[in-house]
């Protein structure tokens, strides 16, 4: 790994930057957030970030900006490698240097080749289980990372901006690699994926369902390469294993089958403070605070979804992972959790299963009970009647 000293950030305007916590866990650079309450620091480091691109990608994504993104329906089954690029971005605002790309295999950076690795992972999984691209139709087949990224901190974020992930290495004694990381690779494409579906506002209970779906989205990609069932004893349900260094020690970031017991006593992180039930949930939570708890909160869904996968059984990503993706696709920008809820039961009448729905049904419904979500029932009785067209896998699945 390579090692990089510590550095002074300025902002835009000579000043010192505070880069906030949130941004250790794999934020989004939004730019609506800026009209809710954006802290400072974090708008400090959007406009580093903002300052470091070239003028021309700014100047198309911000004419686009308003519009909802759509992502790219593929032909179910089908599948073309997408081009894959990463960059070195140490010498920020210098131009990146390429390090790794599906023709240039030669690089001496060990975390360009292991994150190139965790590309196609997520690459194969879009494309081979949803039928889509990862980064979006207008910008083709191209998904680009840059990594040693001194704006990105210890952390890692997919800015809509640039179209790209960025991944810092700041402090390496406390943090190992994020680059080298397949579940930090595969969470930010998720945001990615996320943005293209549903562009769900990263604030409050719909920002931790924007997280909590990028940790599932992570789970998934996790899940098929290592070619697990969800309820299979040796099938990890912890996001970015070994990630987090304690005197030591190595730890996940997460736990999606036990949220809020990840790690304890980081140096800077402290204590996983993630929730797993609405009883725990803070209307109020500081909007300042990580943009009110959306990795906090992002718990609740996570285990959710444990709940309902390992009830299910077999592969998360056949029966949980289509109603989840069904219910983000139909999710409005700010859903509760109540009305994320809601959609996965009807996504679960919408989708055409090949084992009977009632069991399915009772499964997602009991684990949103069992986390406190409340949801709407809707069709419960007529959901198994013959003759309801079954929508077809490759309109939102
Ligand atoms: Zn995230």
């Amino acid at each position: 790994m390579q090692l990089i000293p510590a550095r002074t950030k300025r902002d835009v305007l000579g000043e010192e930057v505070e880069i906030p916590s949130a941004i250790l866990l794999g934020d989004v650079a939004y730019p609506q957030l800026f009209s809710q309450g954006t802290p400072p620091s974090f708008r400090a480091y959007y406009l580093l970030s903002k300052a470091s691109l070239p003028s021309p990608t700014l100047t198309s994504e911000h004419k686009s900006i308003t519009v909802r993104p759509s992502l790219f329906q593929m032909t179910k089954g089908a599948f073309q490698e997408s081009l894959k690029q990463v960059w070195d971005g140490l010498k920020k605002p210098q131009p990146l240097t390429l390090l790794r790309s599906n023709t240039q295999l030669e690089c001496s950076d060990i975390e360009a080749h292991e994150c190139f690795n965790g590309m196609t992972r997520v690459d194969r999984f879009c494309q081979k289980v949803f039928s889509v691209q990862p980064t979006g139709e207008d910008i083709g087949h191209l998904m680009r990372v840059e990594i040693h990224d001194p704006y990105a901190f210890n952390g890692a974020c997919w800015s809509p901006m640039d179209k790209s992930v960025h991944c810092g290495d700041h402090d390496p004694l406390r943090f190992n690699s994020i680059a080298s990381n397949p579940d930090i690779i595969a969470h930010e494409f998720g945001h990615a994926v996320t943005y293209y579906s549903s562009n769900l506002d990263y604030v409050r209970q719909s920002g931790a369902i924007n997280e909590s779906l990028s940790d599932i989205f992570a789970i998934m990609v996790k899940h098929r390469q290592a070619k697990v069932s969800a309820d299979a004893p040796m099938a990890s349900w912890s996001i970015a294993e070994n990630f987090l260094s304690i005197e030591g020690r190595n730890f996940p970031l997460r736990s999606m089958s036990n949220p809020g017991s990840a790690f304890r006593a980081h140096p800077l992180l402290g204590d996983d403070d993630q929730i797993r039930h609405m009883r725990d949930y803070q209307e109020d939570y500081p909007l300042e605070k990580d943009h009110g708890g959306v990795h906090k909160y992002a718990g609740v869904g996570n285990y959710a979804f444990y709940l309902a996968a390992t009830k299910l059984g077999g592969p998360s990503w056949k029966i949980a992972g289509k109603i989840w993706r069904c219910a983000l696709v139909r999710s409005q920008r700010a859903p509760t959790f109540s009305d994320f809820a809601t959609e996965t039961l009807k996504a679960v009448e919408d989708i055409s299963f090949k084992i009977p729905k009632e069991p399915i049904y009772q499964a997602v419904a009991q684990a949103w009970r069992d986390v406190g979500v409340t949801f709407r029932e809707r069709g419960v009785g007529t959901m198994l009647l013959e003759g309801t067209p079954p929508l077809q896998d490759s309109s939102c699945c």
